[in-house]
């Protein structure tokens, strides 16, 4: 465990493209074991800022401090993902001929390559945290259907535990609940909650409902930087948030 309660630490990060800035001198901390919720809208720099925080897109300009000491702005994608930050991205991306079961058993196993992880064993370790798993995603009952069966709702949840068996420090997750039933968009409030009793979850989502029932800090993005943070009835009572909403 990292001496400081900050895990990440985005300090003054600019993203040009083009002379264009999608983010303009972002700083945010994130601590441990805190979920968040980036809301802003449309071409706020969301997506960038994850991009970031990730890998994907390099920073003109700034640092993303994780855990202290490893700048994110440095690192690859593959070296990023192997200091424990996972990304679920809004599309499910299951296994979807294969059982809810193996898709789990993949990713326990995916320091070995996919394909021949499908041929060995299973160790009675692997099967603990596997059903430690599927009971915190919710699909201990539908372990041995095909993921292509799951309703979408399903398959986002298997998909979280797939990242979860690669045991990030970090989890970023992009509208996790877009095309739910309400039903689901409230499991999914109550497993992010659980996630972040032991790690931080960072949750991107323009669903303002499914954000009270997170009920967790806000921060509002607007032309890459921090435009307002707090509690979502803060945030959203905030005039300058009120005014990029409305467009006026
Ligand atoms: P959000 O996710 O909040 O909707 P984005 O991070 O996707 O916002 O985009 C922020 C701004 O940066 C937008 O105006 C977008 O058009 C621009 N942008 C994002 N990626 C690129 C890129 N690869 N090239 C040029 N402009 C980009």
């Amino acid at each position: 465990p990292s001496l400081t309660p900050t895990l990440l630490y985005l300090n003054n990060v600019t993203v040009s493209f083009d002379g264009f800035r999608a983010l303009n001198a972002l700083s945010l901390a994130i601590d441990q074991a805190e979920m968040r919720a980036i809301i802003g809208p449309n071409g706020a720099g969301k997506t960038t800022m994850m991009d970031v925080i990730t890998g994907k897109t390099r920073p003109t300009d700034g640092e993303a401090l994780f855990e202290g000491h490893h700048d994110l702005t440095r690192l690859d994608e593959a070296s990023i993902a192997t200091l424990g930050i996972g990304r679920k991205f809004q599309t499910p991306t299951v296994f979807e001929m294969h059982t809810v079961e193996d898709n789990i058993l993949l990713a326990l196993k995916a320091d070995r390559r996919p394909f021949r992880a499908l041929f060995s064993r299973r160790t009675a370790q692997e099967k603990e945290r596997m059903d430690a798993l599927l009971e915190r995603i919710r699909l201990k009952d539908h372990r041995r259907r095909k993921a292509s069966e799951l309703s979408h709702g399903q398959k986002q949840w298997l998909e979280i535990g797939m990242l979860l068996a690669q045991e990030p420090k970090l989890l970023l997750v992009d509208e996790p609940a877009a095309g739910m039933t309400d039903q689901e968009t409230a499991d999914t409030a109550d497993l992010l909650r659980e996630i972040a009793q032991t790690r931080s979850v960072v949750v991107v989502e323009h669903d303002m409902v499914f954000v009270r029932d997170l009920d967790v800090k806000v921060t509002c993005l607007h032309e890459g930087s921090v435009l307002a943070e707090g509690t979502l009835d803060q945030v959203s009572s905030d005039e300058r948030v009120i005014e990029v909403y409305l467009g006026r």
